[in-house]
């Protein structure tokens, strides 16, 4: 895997409520730029990426579709299985506004500004699936060192398992129950670093411990109460997926840059 020396500031784990901030361009691309920094959660961890734009010092304005890691490594530290860190993030910038990718250059100041309701939604449904894990890792321990892979949208949240024994429906409901009570309790949630590695990031939530370098909502009663589904995809293969129709989000969390 190639390393690279750049690297951008991940301003969205100093402040998770960060919506709008100033940066430096370090690239433009034929479709993307590069920046020193960016509170645009690039896809990671299941969760997908923010949206938003980048409003150049001309005025012009290029929406960005994606934000995207590149050049991460793995950390390799123990605790932290599947994290990357390192490496710079990618704005890609919308199809028919890469024309302006033209007044971009290096050394320029834009200002990234994310889609606040989509970050918001992504971001209690990223804490809802640490929830709905630990009510698997209850009720059917056996999942966990099973798990194909997840995914984080708007609405919720889904896993899935190499798992022959279908989840029973007595299952599903003592893992929404366990899951639904976390959420009841409205509990804080936290993140740190390593100490060492600051990209390599853990959530907190009372006596739980997952690693994670996502986007956290700080309680969990915004995430209301979940229906969890099941899905079988396959011989040996079922999905858990969570669904939030009561999310409850607060965008006037979220604030610029001071
Ligand atoms: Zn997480």
């Amino acid at each position: 895997m190639m390393r690279i020396d750049r690297h951008t500031r991940r301003l969205y784990q100093e402040d998770p409520f960060l919506c709008q901030a100033e940066a430096r361009i370090v690239r433009v691309g034929a479709d993307h730029i590069e920046l020193d920094a960016t509170c645009a959660y690039p896809e990671g961890g299941g969760q997908e990426s923010d949206m938003g734009v980048l409003i150049l010092e001309s005025g012009a304005r290029l929406r960005f579709i994606s934000a995207q890691r590149m050049y991460g490594h793995p950390c390799g530290l123990p605790d932290f299985p599947d994290i990357l860190v390192a490496g710079v993030i990618w704005h890609t910038i919308l199809p028919e506004d890469r024309p302006g990718l033209l007044e971009a250059r290096p050394g320029m100041v834009a200002r990234v500004v994310i889609d606040v309701a989509r970050r918001a939604r992504l971001t209690v449904s990223h804490t809802a699936s640490h929830l709905l894990y630990l009510g698997i890792e209850r009720h059917r321990p056996d999942a966990i060192g099973r798990t194909l892979g997840c995914h984080i949208r708007e609405d919720g949240a889904r896993f899935d398992f190499a798992v022959e024994e279908r989840f029973t429906p007595e299952e599903i409901a003592a893992i929404a129950s366990t899951a639904n009570e976390l959420v009841t309790r409205d509990l804080a949630v936290t993140t740190d670093a390593d100490t060492a590695t600051k990209d390599a990031r853990r959530w907190h939530c009372a006596s739980h411990v997952i690693p994670c370098g996502g986007t956290h909502w700080d309680h969990t009663g915004a995430i209301g109460q979940m229906e969890v589904r099941r899905k079988r995809l396959g011989t040996g293969k079922e999905r858990l997926s969570c669904h939030l129709p009561d999310m409850r989000i607060d965008l006037g969390r979220y604030h610029p840059q001071p």
